[in-house]
C-alpha cells in the first residue's frame, strides 16, 4: 500500500473505501484511527464485533512501515492473512505451524518493507531472535489484540503476553494499540500499567448489545428445553450451542440431528480436519447450529448468529459476554440463553477446589463464579447486571428476562436455616459424607433406603421441608451456594457449612431468595420428543 506523509483522516477514509470497501467509519473507529495514524497511543475496548481490526489496519496502512500485530489467536492467523491478502493488502504472519522456509520468507519480506501488516504469536516476542529481525524493519505500530490476556487478575491470562512490557522500552517511538473486548475496570488498570500505555488515551465504546436477549433459565431437562427454544423461536436460524464437556457435546449435537435440527459437532478433541470442515460449513451454510465447547468462536465472523445457548454455566462472566457476544453481530434481534441449576455450581465449585493451581488462581476463579452466579440469580435486569460489572452504567432494558417477567424475590431464612441445621446434623456422622439429594429427602421426610439405613427418618428436621417441593428446594440449595451460604467439599460434593452459615443459623442474617419462575410456554411446537 503507498502511504504518504500526511496524517489526516481523507488517507483513512480513502484506505477504508479502497481497500476494505466500507463508505465510513463507525462508532469510535474514526477517532481511534485518527490518534493512532498521528502516533498516539491507545487502549481500545470495544464489544465483539464492535469492528476492533480496522482500528490497527487501517492505520497500518497509513503509516509508513510494517503494523506489527500481536495475537494469541494463532489458529486464525492464516484464515486472517488470507482474507487481508483477497483484499489486496500485503500481510504474512509467524508462528509454529510455518516451515523454515516460509518463514525466512516472510522475514525478508519484513525487512524489506513488503509488508503492511505482520502478525505474530506473543511467545515469539520472548526470543531475541525476533526482537532483532524487528530492528531490521520499519515499524509502523504496535497491535496488540486481545489485551486482556496479560492480565493475571483476568480470566485469560497468558504469561507470554508479559513480555509485550519491553515493546515500549526497546521501541519507545512506535504508537500502541492494545485492544480488547472484555475487561472489567480492574483488568483494564492492569493493562494500562503492564503495557506501560497510562499516558495513551483510552476508548471504552459501550458495552450494551440492545439487540441481544438475555434470559437464564433454570435447568430442567437441558436437551429438551433447547429443543423448545429451537423449534419454537428460532426454526431454521444459525446458532451456538455452548457445552463444558466434549461427551456433551457430541451428544447433544446427536440429539439435535434426531429431532430433525441440522447440528455440528465442535470441540478440540476432534481431528483438525473435522473440525475445520464444520466451522467452513456453519460459516458457509444457512441454518445450521453448531454445538461446541468454548474452544470455538474466537475471531469467527458469521454475523447472523440468531441465537447463542449455553447449556452449561459459563465460568466467568467475561467468558459469558465473550461467548454470547458471537450472537447478532448484524444488529438484528438475537437470543442468548442459559439453563443453569444446582449440578452447575456444584460442579464448578469441586472444578475449583480440585484445580491445580495455587491459591491465589483458585481466589481468583472463585471470584469470577461469584460474579457469574449474581448475574444467574438477579431479580433486576440481566443488561444492568452485564453493564455494572464492565464499569457502565445502564437503565432497565426491557428486553431481558428479568425485566420481560420479573422474578419474585421470598424471604428465604426459615428455609434456609432447615437446610443448614440438616447439613450440620449430617455432618456430625463420622466419616459419612452426604450431598444435597440426602439432606432433601430428609426434609422431604422421605423414608429411601439410604435415609433409614443411617436412621436419618430420627433427626430433628425430618419431614420439616414439605412446604416445598424437591424442585424449590433445589433452587434452596442452589442459592445458598451462590450465596456462599454453603459450600461443597470432596469428590462425593459433601454439603459443608461455611462461617457465613453460622450467621443464618443463628437469625443473625436474612436471606432473600428468588423464586424460579414456573416452566412456561414452550411445549406448544414440540413433537413428542
Ligand atoms: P471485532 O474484532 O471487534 O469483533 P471485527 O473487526 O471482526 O470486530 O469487525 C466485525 C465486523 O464488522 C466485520 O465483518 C467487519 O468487516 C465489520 N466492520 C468493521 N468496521 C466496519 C465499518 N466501518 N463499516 C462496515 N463494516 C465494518
Ligand atoms: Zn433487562
Amino acid at each position: 500500500m503507498a502511504s504518504t506523509d500526511g496524517v489526516d483522516l481523507g488517507d483513512a477514509l480513502q484506505v477504508l473505501q479502497r481497500v476494505f470497501g466500507y463508505p465510513e467509519f463507525r462508532g469510535d473507529q474514526a477517532d481511534i484511527v485518527e490518534h493512532v495514524i498521528a502516533g498516539g497511543d491507545a487502549l481500545v475496548l470495544m464489544p465483539t464485533g464492535g469492528g476492533k481490526s480496522l482500528c490497527y489496519q487501517v492505520p497500518a496502512l497509513v503509516r509508513p512501515g510494517t503494523g506489527v500485530v500481536v495475537s494469541p489467536l494463532i489458529a486464525l492467523m492464516q484464515d486472517q492473512v488470507d482474507a487481508l491478502r483477497a483484499l489486496g493488502v500485503r500481510a504474512g504472519f509467524l508462528n509454529s505451524s510455518l516451515s523454515w522456509d516460509e518463514r525466512r520468507m516472510v522475514e525478508a519480506e519484513f525487512v524489506n518493507g513488503q509488508l503492511d501488516l505482520l502478525y505474530l504469536a506473543p511467545e515469539r516476542l520472548t526470543s531475541e531472535a525476533t526482537l532483532k529481525l524487528l530492528d531490521q524493519g520499519e515499524i509502523a505500530l504496535f497491535a496488540i489484540d486481545e489485551a486482556h490476556c496479560v492480565s493475571q487478575w483476568g480470566h485469560d491470562f497468558r504469561p507470554d503476553y508479559l513480555s509485550l512490557t519491553q515493546l515500549h522500552e526497546r521501541w519507545p517511538k512506535v504508537p500502541r494499540i492494545a485492544l480488547t473486548a472484555t475487561a472489567t475496570d480492574a483488568t483494564r488498570k492492569e493493562i494500562l500499567t503492564r503495557l506501560d500505555l497510562s499516558e495513551g488515551r483510552q476508548f471504552v465504546s459501550s458495552f450494551d448489545r440492545p439487540n441481544i436477549q438475555y434470559r437464564i433459565v433454570p435447568k430442567k431437562e437441558p436437551k429438551k428445553q433447547l429443543l423448545d427454544l429451537l423449534r419454537g423461536e428460532h426454526s431454521g436460524d444459525a446458532g451456538i450451542v455452548y457445552c463444558l464437556s466434549r461427551a456433551s457435546v457430541e451428544k447433544t449435537a446427536e440429539f439435535l440431528v434426531a429431532n430433525g435440527i441440522p447440528a455440528l459437532p465442535y470441540h478440540a478433541g476432534l481431528d483438525a480436519s473435522v473440525r475445520q470442515r464444520n466451522q467452513a460449513r456453519f460459516l458457509r451454510e444457512d441454518g445450521l447450529v453448531m454445538v461446541a465447547t468454548i474452544a470455538f468462536g474466537m475471531g469467527i465472523d458469521k454475523p447472523d448468529v440468531r441465537f447463542v445457548a449455553h447449556l452449561d454455566l459459563p465460568k466467568s462472566v467475561e467468558g459469558y459476554y465473550q461467548e454470547t457476544g458471537r450472537a447478532g453481530r448484524d444488529g438484528l434481534p438475537s437470543t442468548a440463553w442459559l439453563a443453569y441449576g444446582l449440578n452447575d455450581v456444584v460442579q464448578q465449585r469441586k472444578m475449583i477446589e480440585s484445580s491445580e493451581g495455587d491459591l491465589a488462581f483458585r481466589r481468583r476463579s472463585q471470584m469470577h463464579l461469584d460474579a457469574m452466579l449474581s448475574l444467574c440469580e438477579t431479580v433486576s435486569c440481566r443488561r444492568t447486571v452485564l453493564l455494572d460489572y464492565f464499569g457502565q452504567s445502564g437503565v432497565p432494558c426491557g428486553n431481558c428476562d428479568t425485566c420481560l417477567t420479573p422474578p419474585e424475590s421470598w424471604d428465604g431464612t426459615v428455609a434456609a436455616q432447615k437446610l443448614l441445621s440438616t447439613v450440620w446434623r449430617l455432618r456430625n456422622e463420622r466419616g459419612q459424607k452426604f450431598g444435597a439429594g440426602q439432606a432433601i429427602d430428609i426434609l422431604l421426610g422421605r423414608k429411601t433406603a439410604k435415609v433409614i439405613q443411617f436412621d436419618h427418618d430420627q433427626l430433628s428436621t425430618f419431614g420439616l421441608g414439605t412446604d416445598l417441593n424437591e424442585s424449590e428446594w433445589r433452587g434452596v440449595v442452589r442459592q445458598l451456594l451462590a450465596q456462599g451460604l454453603l459450600a461443597v467439599e470432596g469428590e462425593y460434593s459433601t454439603l459443608v457449612l461455611t462461617e457465613a452459615s453460622a450467621e443464618v443459623l443463628g437469625r443473625k442474617r436474612e436471606v432473600r431468595m428468588r423464586k424460579d419462575p414456573a416452566p412456561t410456554r414452550s411445549t406448544t411446537r414440540t413433537a413428542a420428543a
